[in-house]
């Protein structure tokens, strides 16, 4: 088959990877150098689903050793003062060999992997510009232009999205009274906070804000941003210093309405983009590619290649909307402070805590997420 990827983000430069090994010539777009898509200061938790997809494409071996590995994962919430931990045990049997339940990665380390990767496959060509000369040389058009993609804007493909009424702050410290296999997922009424281990003391910390909470705490000089993050920790984890300047974005939900138009396909951030609570991202938009490729590599559509894209917006339809909600919820579950609430959300922690089935049911969601 003949592909143009639009983008090469860690979407498309993966979909490029994958849909080269799967035996198809793919055409990758891309107007940014590799120095710009390298350097982004981002960490990302990489799931179970992604390890598979890595390792199917052969660059698994080669990331390992820049992944780190958590074997526990603390949910707090600090409202409630109650806290579980999802552990290896509550992991699909023959994953557990991996003794992890995911691994934190750095982005430059990731990006510069996978280009590496694509530098030494044949069949893929890059092509330094956003502009595809000729449409009909090709069988699909995979559009992974990220979240302003002008492809959607193009074909006049629709969304349904909103701004939360939040920011993401993302900094890196160095932190006592925790192991370097552990993660945290904080729920607390400012928003969901996670620790997630970086190797040694080093933790990136990823939390959520009011806008105009968030927009405060940027402005604060370091060693009251310090005095912040140390009210927000767990209860016996100190904070030595910070390592970094901390950073925000803003954080948006978008979801499409369609997940093609005609032979162009959407994947990753191009079509959807969920709050970055429970770290679903990336493993998400690997997910996307993943199907594709499956899809792609059957013989069954040889000779109907105009039904992949319908397929494909099938297969990914349940995983993306239970994502969606999940991620949704759990906002809002945190930034609830109405009394009336505390019941339920009790009850949701006594079950979690007491039930293994409980567990490993969320677990597997989160982890595998709901493929078809
Ligand atoms: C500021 C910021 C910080 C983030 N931090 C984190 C984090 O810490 N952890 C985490 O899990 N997630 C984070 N995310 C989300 C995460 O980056 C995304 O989930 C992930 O990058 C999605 O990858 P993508 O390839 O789908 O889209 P993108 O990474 O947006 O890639 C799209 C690519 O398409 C290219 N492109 C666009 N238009 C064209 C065109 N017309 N022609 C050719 N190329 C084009 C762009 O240059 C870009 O390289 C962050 C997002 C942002 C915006």
């Amino acid at each position: 088959m003949n592909i143009a990827i639009i983008g090469s983000g860690l979407t498309g430069s993966l979909a490029a990877l994958s849909l080269a090994k799967a035996g198809s010539r793919v055409d990758l777009y891309e107007r940014l150098s590799d120095d710009e898509l390298v350097n982004r200061d981002r960490t990302y938790a990489i799931t179970h689903s992604s390890r598979k997809i890595l390792q199917r494409v052969g660059i698994w071996s080669k990331l390992i050793d820049n992944l780190v590995p958590f074997e526990f994962l603390h949910v707090i919430d600090f409202e409630l003062n109650k806290k579980f931990k999802f552990l290896v045990k509550d992991l699909r049997k023959e994953t557990r060999k991996y003794s992890s339940i995911g691994w934190i990665a750095e982005h430059k380390k990731l990006m510069k992997t996978i280009l590496e990767s694509i530098s030494e496959t044949e069949n893929i060509n890059r092509i330094p510009t956003s502009i595809i000369p000729n449409t009909n040389n090709y069988d699909l058009i995979v559009a992974a232009d990220g979240i302003n993609s002008n492809t959607k804007k193009k074909l006049k493909t629709h969304s349904y999205s909103f701004n939360y009424d939040q920011v993401c702050i993302t900094t890196k410290v160095l932190l006592r009274g925790v192991k370097s296999n552990e993660a945290f997922e904080i729920l607390n009424s400012d928003g969901p906070l996670a620790v997630l281990p970086l190797g040694g003391d080093l933790y990136q910390i990823i939390c959520s804000q009011s806008i105009r909470n968030g927009l405060y705490k940027m402005e604060l000089p370091k060693s009251l941003f310090l005095d912040y993050l140390s009210t927000i920790l767990p209860y016996g984890v100190e904070i030595d210093s910070m390592v970094d300047v901390p950073k925000s974005y803003p954080i948006k939900f978008l979801l499409n309405y369609s997940f093609h138009s005609g032979k162009y396909i959407y994947l990753g951030e191009t079509c959807h983009a969920f709050h970055p609570v429970a770290g679903q991202g990336l493993n998400l938009c690997w997910r996307d590619v993943e199907s594709l490729t499956n899809l792609i590599s059957s013989p069954l559509f040889k000779q109907s290649k105009f039904l992949i894209p319908y397929l494909y917006s099938f297969s990914r339809l349940f995983d993306i909307l239970l994502i969606s909600i999940i991620t949704d919820t759990l906002v809002r579950y945190s930034r609830t402070n109405i009394n009336l609430f505390f019941l339920p959300r009790y009850f949701v922690f006594l079950v979690l805590k007491k039930s293994n089935i409980a567990r490993k049911v969320i677990l597997n969601i989160l982890t595998y997420g709901l493929q078809i």
